[in-house]
């Protein structure tokens, strides 16, 4: 069976699969980053996971992974195969393809082809071809976390822009004079409405420390009214920043994940009818939930393998 390897370096965790051409999943496996052993170690992991990947696609198929996908948080040059910047992982101009490639070189010298790739891109890319935007020419993918990320699909294929930033709707102002962004303005939608933010306020309106996004939205449907104008709040930011989206890239379909779309229809009815609200001449977007979940990403990096080869056959 041919297949790559797919793997997601997350803060804290490593996703892999071993993917087919048809994008489905062969075997998964998850591991620890270990972000607190330090830079050289992370590497060291990501390098040891995907080496026994390569083990366990030739224990199970018989043959080698025809490639490697990888993707990973931060500044990424994906021309060079280069992790520019990770403030989260510690790394500064980490040639991370070549090192993937001298790992998994076959005992003739064979080399393996490796792509890298950008976490948020590659969660879009599979969602775009497996998930939510199957079959969408144009979508907007938002991933509300700790930050707020985006990817800009168009024809099967992510618009990283001309220097990497393409899609950062977390940065687009919505309250000018805002609360301070780690960026170093004022005002962007992720300080407004991550699931970081939502937590924050929600501690501070509830006056327990411990609240978070998701009691945020329980509380949201027992129908508390501090916790309706937390979530409001957070809701009109997003629908600003959507509706910007839309006057720019008119995407036919809007495609929301990350840890505060598992609120589901509590977050999903309010920002539908703030969207709409704010539309004059815009087409309106479908917003709808991501589908891959925490899987995104990985399969997004199989695909960015599977993608290397077809460019290889065709070049
Ligand atoms: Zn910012």
């Amino acid at each position: 069976m041919k297949h790559v390897i797919a793997l997601d370096v997350g803060g804290t965790g490593m996703k892999a699969a071993l993917l087919a051409q048809d994008g489905s999943v062969l075997f998964e496996a998850r591991r620890p980053t270990g972000r607190e052993h330090g830079t050289d170690a992370v590497v060291a992991a990501i390098l040891d996971f995907a080496a026994d990947l390569a083990d366990e696609g030739r224990g199970r198929f018989g043959v080698a992974p025809l490639a490697a996908g990888v993707a990973v948080p931060g500044t990424i040059d994906e021309e060079n195969g280069i992790a520019v910047f990770s403030a989260n992982l510690g790394w500064r101009d980490l040639p991370l393809r070549e090192l993937l490639g001298e790992r998994l070189a076959g005992a003739g010298g064979t080399t393996m082809p490796v792509a890298l790739g950008h976490d948020v891109r590659s969660g879009g890319l599979a969602e775009g071809r497996l998930g939510a935007g199957r079959g969408v020419e144009r979508f907007l993918f938002i991933a509300l976390g700790t930050g707020i990320a985006g990817a800009i699909g168009i024809g099967g294929r992510i618009e990283a822009g001309a220097h990497g930033y393409g899609g950062e709707i977390g940065h687009v102002v919505v309250r000018p004079g805002g609360p301070r962004c780690g960026c170093g303005a004022r005002g962007c939608l992720e300080t407004l409405a991550s699931a970081s933010a939502v937590s924050r306020a929600w501690a501070e309106a509830s006056g327990d420390p411990d609240a978070d996004a998701a009691s945020c939205a329980v509380a949201v449907d027992a129908g508390d009214p501090r916790a309706v104008a937390v979530w409001q709040h957070a809701v009109d930011a997003l629908a600003d920043g959507i509706v910007l989206a839309q006057s720019l890239l008119d995407p036919s379909t809007v495609i929301v994940g990350g840890g505060l779309a598992e609120a589901g229809d509590t977050l999903f009815v309010p920002l539908r009818t703030a969207v709409s609200e704010r539309l004059t001449f815009q087409m309106p977007p479908e917003v709808v939930p991501a589908m891959l979940k925490d899987t995104a990403a990985s399969l997004g990096a199989g695909l960015l393998a599977w993608d290397l080869l077809s460019m290889e056959v065709t070049a």
